[in-house]
């Protein structure tokens, strides 16, 4: 996410053209710290490319590098904080890092800030895959104990008898596929396709 050439012109000014991390002159550019957007630069650091390199790969950090946010830390700006407080997360077990961590201090605000989001967005994209929801025909989530409606006749795989449109299914068990629940119906328990179903009160 490259920075607008607006927010760039007010991060060299807010910085006096220096890496707000290392203090390198060259290369300098806008690092956006997630969640945030680009649109605004108190949401940017400004950083030279040694900086953004590593964290790029976070997971290749190369420690002696940042030693230099024990200046940075102390940053007024509420971004450079922000960001400082991730890479030293990524630089626990080392002793100079966790007590920088410990020396931080970060309002609720911003401790909601930095927690929010990994080092890089990126990196983590696969790590959490939130579990869907159980929901019925209509989108209506389903619970463990719902009654619901069979609103279409079914016919049973392995039974001869066919769950009727319009039979209320009681007291109804979610399992690990949120597109089936088990269900009893003629007194048998039966996995129930949810898009056949229909929550009822
Ligand atoms: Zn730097």
């Amino acid at each position: 996410m490259p920075v607008t050439a607006t927010v760039k012109v007010e991060l060299l000014t807010r910085a006096g053209s220096r890496c707000e991390f290392c203090g390198a002159d060259s290369d300098l550019d806008g690092f956006v710290v997630a969640p945030r957007d680009e649109s605004a630069a108190d949401s940017c650091v400004l950083l030279c490319g040694t900086c953004c390199v590593q964290l790029q790969t976070p997971k290749s950090l190369d420690v002696n590098h940042w030693r230099c946010l024990s200046d940075a830390v102390w940053n007024e700006n509420r971004a450079v904080k922000v960001l400082a407080w991730r890479v030293l997360r990524c630089l626990k077990g080392q002793a100079w890092a966790n007590e920088l961590l410990e020396q931080i201090y970060l309002d609720e605000d911003l401790q909601e800030w930095a927690s929010s989001a990994p080092l890089i967005a990126a990196d983590d994209s696969s790590d959490e895959v939130s579990a869907k929801p159980t929901v019925d025909s209509n989108g209506a989530v389903l619970e463990n104990g719902d009654a619901v409606c069979i609103i279409k006749d079914l016919n049973v795989k392995g039974t001869t008898f066919t769950a009727k449109r319009g039979t209320i299914v009681r007291n109804i068990r979610l399992t690990s596929n949120p597109e089936h629940v088990e269900g009893r119906v003629n007194g048998t328990v039966i996995v129930l396709k949810t898009c056949f179903l229909k929550k009822s009160t």
